[in-house]
């Protein structure tokens, strides 16, 4: 058997260690969902609820300056993370999903009139569709999008050719949660900053999987979730230059948010704050500081060397079963997800069964019923991989799917 010296992450990683049911160990293949947390991060949760559990930026006593400066620690950890300039630049959201909301609420109402347009992809997560549809529907927006390949794959002539003199948005993912295709983001953010339009990457996938260096690639704004990347669920990011922070209005009041409150109005705090109002995830922002001090001390090469191996793997035993389709590129052109049709097993059976031998996969439609309906496919499978995985996790995800292929096969009625 192959092993990695990867394989020595999983001891930090409680979840993986259990059986689902008694005799049934856990393969965990639903990373793309959410991916499992090692101890460094339960830990830093902990240590903030068990030790300094207080508000930050308000007490003028000593949890609060404890829980103050461990909270934009940890803003400042992910900033480098990411390659941002400034710590001020990372405004912490609930997730991906809020994070693009904020853009499209914010900059988009403040900066986008009738007639303008806002291109998307095929690959779009409901994330990066919906919240473009209202705006497009309250401004009258146009939205375009341009097309993957036969193979799943998204170049940037196709997202040329749908750009206009009238585009002001790209809004885009930086890699499909179903199909797994890496995005070529450089040549896209070129062409847009080219015809004067923002860029609006979703990291969702993209920044767990291969760190995403926005001052690298140019982007406008960035949205990731933490819970996708080893950290807490309930706390994501957005990213932004500071020219369009600057220039947004907030999109929620509250307090904090405010530097001056009379009876009629208000004045905006500074960056980040000022689209910060309330208490903020404060136990959840200290540990995606420490996912990401985790993520940072393994070698970002050998990660994804890792993946793609497992990913060659996945492609070579899964391709072998006959009635298995696998949906998207080859491991070349993507990160650790590999979307699966299997002749005569609907996704929810298979992942039904999968689960019986303790292979978690997803399935449906990942919300993202468009790039289904391109694909003409009511749902599909979904296994996907994180640094944590093995070959032998393929191997018993490979074998679950040839049982569960034959068991309908059989079931089949004769003519
Ligand atoms: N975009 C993509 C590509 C995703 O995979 C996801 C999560 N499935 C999201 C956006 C939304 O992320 P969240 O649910 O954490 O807001």
């Amino acid at each position: 058997e192959r092993t990695t010296p990867l394989d020595l992450l999983r001891a930090d990683f409680p979840a993986l260690d259990q059986e689902i049911r008694p005799g049934v160990r856990l393969t965990y293949l639903d990373n793309a969902a959410t991916t499992l947390k090692p101890w460094p991060v339960i830990r830093a949760v902990q240590a903030f609820d068990a030790e300094y559990p207080a508000n930050v930026h308000r007490g003028i006593h000593a949890l609060s300056e404890r829980a103050t400066e461990a909270y934009e620690l940890a803003r400042a950890k992910v900033a480098r993370f990411i390659g941002a300039e400034d710590p001020e630049q990372v405004i912490w959201t609930r997730g991906t999903t809020e994070s693009i909301n904020l853009v499209a609420q914010s900059w988009g109402r403040a900066f986008l009139k009738e007639g303008d347009e806002v291109v998307l992809s095929d690959l779009e997560h409901h994330a990066n569709l919906v919240p473009w549809q209202m705006l497009a529907k309250e401004r009258g927006l146009t939205l375009r999008f341009a097309e993957i390949t036969e193979d799943g794959r998204l170049e940037p002539e196709a997202v040329e050719r749908v750009m206009t003199d009238r585009t002001r948005v790209v809004a885009i993912s930086a890699m499909s949660n179903v199909l797994g295709t890496v995005v070529p983001l450089e040549p896209i953010v070129a062409m847009a900053h080219e015809r004067g339009a923002i860029v609006v990457v979703d990291g969702a996938q993209g920044v767990p999987h291969r760190a995403i260096d926005v001052s690298a690639i140019g982007a406008d704004f960035l949205a990731f979730s933490g819970h996708k990347m080893c950290g807490p669920t309930g706390v994501g990011v957005l990213y932004g230059k500071r020219e369009h922070l600057e220039a947004m209005p907030p999109a929620w009041g509250g307090g904090s948010m405010v530097m001056r409150v009379t009876r009629e109005s208000s004045e905006w705090n500074d960056l980040p704050y000022k689209f910060e109002p309330g208490t903020p995830p404060i136990a959840q922002a200290i540990g995606l500081g420490a996912a990401v001090d985790y993520l940072s001390k393994l070698d970002s090469g050998a990660v994804a060397a890792h993946e793609r191996g497992l990913m060659e793997h996945a492609h070579r035993r899964l391709s072998a079963i006959e009635g298995v389709r696998i949906l998207g590129p080859s491991p070349e052109h993507k990160g650790g997800i590999v979307g699966m049709d299997v002749e005569g097993v609907h996704p929810h059976d298979l992942a039904q069964l999968l689960d019986r031998e303790g292979v978690a996969i997803r399935a449906g439609q990942h919300c993202a019923m468009p790039l289904h309906q391109k694909l003409g496919l009511a749902a599909s499978g979904r296994a996907s991989a994180y640094l944590y995985n093995t070959t032998e996790d393929v191997d018993r995800l490979a074998d679950a799917v040839d049982r569960a292929r034959h068991l309908f096969k059989d079931r089949r009625p004769r003519r």
